[in-house]
């Protein structure tokens, strides 16, 4: 199955500019060094559309990659920068009237209900309630199929929480991570074209994994293309491009690309 994925946000948690800075990045006039909070869309050619994470500005970026309907959401994990556009499906439902369906971590959906109860039950507020079913990933590792697409994922440390990593076929996504375990990487060696994985800096960091480290992942397994995702403003688009090797990048918002069958 070719997929068609677009980077709908390439920042870490803070998005950049970050507020209140005024570093080169922050101030930067380069489109690229704009980043809102990481998500991606993957749309297959059967015409179902796959979000990752809603973060804050996940209304703009539903209108900035010209997508108006969505019925198929997928949760990494559940900090704020990753789920706080949730709101915003009650939009997309009330225009459309079809359910929305959100995977995560099973340990996580009680967690996510009481965050945003109000949308999973009757407040007798005049608005209504959205139809928002929650449903659970495997508990470690295992294959859920999602809009006719199959989707392996297993989970990856990420400080005292977890991430949810993700491969449709030869893509993946992995947001939020420390590391990956070597078992993991084993199991996926060799299977992976294209890679958009998170990095976030060249130093290393306590619960993410650095630029570094993430292409030595890119390396164990193998990918044919990288794209480093989660960036803060200590990256700059040009400057930190041409540190990478030839088959790796930097993604940024709005980047478009597909990954072959
Ligand atoms: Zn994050
Ligand atoms: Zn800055
Ligand atoms: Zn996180």
């Amino acid at each position: 199955m070719p997929l068609n994925i677009t980077i709908l946000g390439s920042g870490t948690s803070t998005g950049v500019p970050v507020l209140g800075c005024s570093c080169g990045v922050c101030k930067s006039k380069d489109p690229k060094n704009e980043r809102w909070r990481a998500s991606i869309a993957v749309r297959h050619n059967n015409g179902h559309t796959v979000v990752v994470d809603t973060g804050p500005e996940f209304r703009l970026q539903l209108l900035r990659a010209n997508i108006s309907t969505l019925q198929h959401v997928i949760y990494t994990h559940l900090h704020a920068d990753h789920c706080h556009g949730f709101d915003d499906l009650r939009g997309l439902y009330f225009s459309s009237e079809k359910p929305i369906t959100c995977w995560l971590h099973p340990t996580l959906i009680p967690e996510l209900k009481q965050r945003f109860h109000y949308a999973f039950e009757d407040t007798g507020y005049l608005g209504g309630r959205p139809d928002i079913r929650l449903l659970p990933f495997p508990q470690e590792h295992g294959t859920t199929t999602i809009a006719d697409m199959e989707i392996e994922t297993f989970l990856a440390p990420h400080g005292n929480a977890f991430t949810n990593v993700l491969r449709f076929g030869r893509f993946a996504y992995a947001t939020d991570f420390k590391t990956l375990s070597d078992a993991n990487i084993k199991a996926w060696r060799g299977k992976i074209h294209t890679m958009v994985a998170s990095g976030l800096r060249w130093r290393s960091h306590k619960t993410h994994s650095s630029i570094d480290e993430t292409l030595e992942i890119f390396k164990r397994l193998d990918v044919e293309r990288g794209i480093i995702t989660h960036l803060n403003h200590e990256i700059d688009f040009e400057v930190d491009s041409r540190k990478l090797p030839s088959h790796v990048e930097l993604a940024f918002d709005g980047l478009e690309f597909v990954v072959p069958e």
